[in-house]
């Protein structure tokens, strides 16, 4: 019913050239079927080059990250607005990057969350602990943490459009993934955290998956219940590699 998302999170990486030709190979390969959507968040500077190249196809287009303001004497920020103009539906907020190397604090990620919906655009809320905090028993604490200071400043119908990525942070960009298991068994407690506000919310949302997904492990980790797809960081930036996820997630529908 929720379908899959496969996201790509180019992350600092791309340029006119290259992303013409990843954006040509993925729109070539997208599998045929509209239970699998497809979504690229390349740097700013290429969201209207891309947004144009993805015109009209089955693939969307996503930022990385927005400022919590309108608009103003904000050097260096880009508006919801903005984004929303240049072609955007989704826009990646709280990446464990921007947490830990912008100081980007869960009520900071709130604040971006509530801004991207404002300009009418889907976020893409990222929570995820740490190997350290993982190692000592405190995972759901810490995803709690991070998923309550955006349910207290957006409330939980704000979900109704939204989607969630759990990311933890020591499987992203190390080739570690988090075993099938372990990653389901966060997905639903993030599920079920949200059913105690809206049982109706928490079965449409998607929960995405990311760190070091690939075309082998994408399957093992999409057949799970309540992991609705992944976003995902290196493997997104070749198409062979980030056909074969979205193929993964084609072949379970
Ligand atoms: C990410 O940065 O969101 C990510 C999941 O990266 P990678 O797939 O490279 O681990």
């Amino acid at each position: 019913m929720r379908g899959y998302l496969v996201a790509g999170n180019w992350k600092m990486n791309g340029s006119n050239a290259a992303n013409a030709a990843l954006v040509d190979g993925i729109l070539a390969g997208a599998p045929a079927t509209d239970q699998v959507e497809l979504l690229v968040c390349p740097p700013f500077p290429y969201l209207a080059q891309v947004a144009q190249m993805v015109d009209g196809s089955r693939v969307m287009l996503g930022a990385q990250n927005v400022s919590v303001h309108e608009s103003g004497a904000y050097t260096g920020e880009t508006a919801g607005s903005m984004l929303a103009d240049v072609g955007c539906s989704h826009i990646i907020v709280g990446h464990s990057e921007r947490r830990a190397l912008y100081g980007e604090n869960s009520d900071i990620v709130a604040e971006k969350f509530r801004a991207a919906q404002s300009a009418g655009l889907t976020p893409i809320l990222c929570v995820g602990e740490t190997l350290e905090e993982r190692e000592a028993g405190r995972t759901e604490r810490v995803i709690d943490e991070q998923l309550d200071a955006a349910l207290g400043a957006a409330g939980i119908a704000a979900f109704a459009s939204a989607v969630i990525a759990y990311e933890p942070v020591w499987a992203i960009g190390t080739g570690m993934t988090a075993t099938p298991e372990q990653a389901q068994d966060v997905h639903r407690h993030i599920r079920a955290r949200l059913e105690a506000e809206d049982a109706g919310i928490a079965a449409g949302i998607r929960i995405l998956y990311g760190g070091s997904v690939k075309g082998d492990n994408a399957g093992g980790l999409f057949s799970n219940p309540d992991i609705d797809g992944g976003l995902i960081g290196g493997a997104s930036l070749k198409p062979a590699d980030f056909l074969a996820i979205a193929d993964a997630a084609a072949a379970l529908v």
